[in-house]
């Protein structure tokens, strides 16, 4: 028993002493409707300063605003760009994470072809690294989080869309054109609906936090959802304000950080998003992907079904991922797995069921480890990745 705990302590010191010698970096997660940076030293935030991108997030607007908020970061740090290593940046997709362009995102209106990793290396003069926020953020968990010592992982994020970052042999896997790992659009239901990526049946679009919303509400508007909206109505009436699971508490590393806003301007809304009895109209009632979660808690059949039917969806995205890439470890983020059993015992049945018994039996599915901050500690990471590279 001591021999053990002596080791769990060496394993502990051992850890945090080789964090402490990382150089520190500046990450900056680029996000739909909030953007964050921060100073890091390896999953340690030092400081973060947050900003809300507002109705029009054009590039003009918002990257002055981000400049401005890294050195805000830099401040609280109590230290200088000279003394940062790189700064990394995690953007959603499409993007070319060798040249850093951000091609057309679909929550960033004005956003074409930005030249974002010119825009800061000019601004900055220190190594500039741009990544798909879903890479970035299976970079974070195999350095820093879930994914510590595995070699072969994927990353699944399942919010309001669902995206994927593949680690082969340790490298992350982009592809020719940087696309590669975008398991959320991989074919679920081939005689399914229309995806706006194009395709048919995609995971993204039968399993997401959207998509789970959106067959609540078309349930609900075709009168089979009698039950959920009362439910949903009593939700409204009860609370003003229906929690974001997406904001659940961050588990793992949430330092003592300095969190400073700019003067916050409209927030947009999202199917995950809060929503209040004084913004909604009751014919108008729009159910989202945690009322759904909740009713499906308390027993209403409509709302079982429904996530019933996202967790086998994403039981055979699993199957799928195994056997594509003979993984060692799956890790589940993003606000929709904070459902926890109900979302993730389906879909374990349905791996044990269907996938081949050697991957199978080879691969762990776990939650992921870093959180709310793992954007930040992801594009953090990406220069301590790009700089081995
Ligand atoms: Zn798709």
């Amino acid at each position: 028993m001591q021999n053990k705990d002596t080791l769990a302590d060496t394993t502990t010191s051992k850890q945090s002493l080789n964090h402490n010698q990382l150089p520190l970096v500046v990450g900056v997660d680029l996000g739909g409707t909030q953007i964050r940076t921060a100073v890091l030293r390896g999953p340690k935030l030092l400081s973060r300063v947050s900003l809300m991108t507002g109705k029009n997030p054009s590039p003009g607007r918002i990257i002055p605003r981000v400049y401005t908020a890294i050195q805000e970061a830099l401040g609280k740090a109590g230290t200088t760009i000279e003394q940062i290593a790189g700064i990394g940046i995690a953007a959603p997709g499409p993007l070319d994470s060798k040249t850093g362009v951000v091609f057309t995102p679909p929550n960033m209106a004005d956003w074409d072809h930005v030249p974002l990793r010119d825009l800061f290396t000019e601004h900055f003069h220190i190594p500039i690294f741009v990544e798909n926020d879903a890479n970035a953020g299976g970079l974070g968990e195999h350095m820093f989080g879930a994914g510590r010592g595995c070699n072969n992982i994927v990353y699944l994020t399942i919010s309001t869309g669902i995206g994927g970052g593949v680690i082969i042999d340790g490298k992350l896997l982009e592809g020719v054109s940087g696309t590669a790992g975008e398991v959320g659009h991989m074919t679920i239901d081939w005689h399914g609906e229309r995806c706006p990526c194009g395709n048919l049946g995609c995971l993204e679009y039968i399993a997401s936090g959207t998509s789970i919303a959106r067959k609540a509400n078309e349930a609900i508007h075709a009168g089979e959802g009698i039950e959920l909206l009362t439910f949903a109505r009593t939700m409204l009436q009860h609370s003003t304000t229906v929690p974001d699971p997406s904001a659940l508490p961050t588990q793992g590393h949430d330092p003592a950080t300095v969190e400073l806003r700019f003067p916050p301007e409209e927030t947009d809304d999202t199917s995950l998003g809060s929503e209040t009895g004084d913004e909604q109209q009751e014919e108008h009632l729009h159910v989202n992907a945690r009322t759904v979660a909740l009713a499906a808690e308390s027993g209403i059949p409509l709302a079982r079904a429904i996530i019933q039917n996202a967790a086998e969806a994403i039981g055979v995205g699993l199957v799928n991922i195994i056997h594509c890439f003979n993984p060692e470890i799956i890790i589940l983020g993003g606000g929709v797995t904070q459902m926890g059993r109900m979302l993730v015992e389906p879909a374990q049945r349905v791996v044990q069921e269907r996938a081949m018994k050697v991957p199978r039996e080879a691969v762990r599915i776990v939650q992921a480890q870093l959180g709310d901050n793992v954007g930040l500690i992801g594009a953090g990471a990406l220069i301590y990745y790009y700089s081995k590279q």
